[in-house]
């Protein structure tokens, strides 16, 4: 006990971790004033049917829009929030951020499903149900159907027992709920029956090597097998090319996103990028 106090002392005049955890508190400090100065916004990436060709709605993903830098990737600055509140911040704003968004699509006629990435904090996060509750009800014209919220398999792992619970609790509201990346958190088939997820997102990893690599179409192929098992629906992510596509349709995967789609656009592009599309593929509907 005494030693490991001793360590853990030890630990907090380390100078290097004390640099870090300064360079950490700095960036967060940053985050934080550019998010107060709207230096963030949301892109949206298309979900498609591969079949009927059918929009079937947006995945909201956040950039920061650096006044020196450009166009920053969640990838440089979400790492250095996670596991803190901030994080929360963050999820609090991208939530409304996007059910905003989809109030003012559906003012135009865009009646679209909306795919918001929750970190697990966020939705473990006390009074979240109740947060998200009261956001519906702010904008009582969007259908809580076209929300869609995407957990990490890994992140919902964390603590199980409260995810099924939180999940469970908000799709009473409505909202639906999709496993992202799924196929690299090693959840157990016991658990995927126990969180009523509504879709399977196959992680984009799998995807993208299934036309060379048999192991990972085995693994596609099996994901599908598994949604539909549990009476799932499933989409994969990553589908680059149009050999991904067919590939995909031909095991029964109906639903994708990706470069070979689109990529995630500026929230001012997709009405026009909707159009475009419906004209090249849905001139008889
Ligand atoms: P994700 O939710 O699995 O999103 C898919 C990522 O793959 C996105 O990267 C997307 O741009 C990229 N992608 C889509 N199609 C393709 C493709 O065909 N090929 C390749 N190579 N990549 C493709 P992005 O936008 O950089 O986001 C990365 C991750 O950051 C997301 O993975 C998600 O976990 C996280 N993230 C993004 N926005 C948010 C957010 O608002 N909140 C939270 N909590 N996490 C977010
Ligand atoms: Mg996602
Ligand atoms: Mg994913
Ligand atoms: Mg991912």
């Amino acid at each position: 006990m005494a030693k490991e106090a001793g360590k853990n002392r030890y630990q907090l005049f380390d100078p290097e971790s004390d640099r870090k955890a300064q360079a950490q508190k700095l960036i967060q400090q940053q985050m934080l004033e550019a998010l107060n100065n709207e230096e963030f916004e949301l892109f949206y990436q298309p979900k498609v049917n591969l079949q009927s060709k059918a929009i079937i709605g947006m995945e909201a993903l956040i950039r920061w829009r650096h006044p020196l830098k450009g166009i920053i990737s969640p990838a440089e600055f979400l790492p250095h929030i996670q596991g803190h509140d901030l994080e929360v911040t963050f999820g609090n704003w991208v939530l409304k951020t996007a059910v905003n968004q989809m109030a003012s699509w559906r003012l135009i006629g865009l009646d679209l499903q909306v795919s918001v990435n929750i970190s697990a904090r966020h939705l473990l996060y006390p009074g979240f149900h109740d947060k998200l509750m009261s956001l519906l009800t702010q904008y009582g014209d969007i259908l809580p159907q076209r929300l869609e919220l995407e957990i990490l398999e890994s992140a919902a792992i964390e603590d199980m027992e409260q995810a099924i619970v939180v999940v469970g609790d908000c799709r009473r509201l409505g909202v639906r709920f999709a496993l992202d990346d799924f196929g690299t958190g090693y959840s157990s088939l016991s658990y995927l029956r126990r969180l009523p997820v509504d879709i399977l997102k196959i992680d984009q990893s799998f995807v993208r090597d299934m036309l060379t690599d048999p192991d990972d179409m085995r693994i596609v192929e099996g994901v599908i097998q598994l949604a539909s098992v549990f009476h799932k629906e499933v989409i994969a992510e990553g589908v680059e090319t149009v050999a991904h596509g067919n590939l995909l349709e031909r095991m029964g995967c109906h639903l994708a996103q990706g470069y070979g789609i689109a990529k995630p656009m500026p929230t001012e592009m997709v009405a026009e990028w909707c159009q475009d599309w419906n004209q090249r593929y849905m001139m008889f509907s």
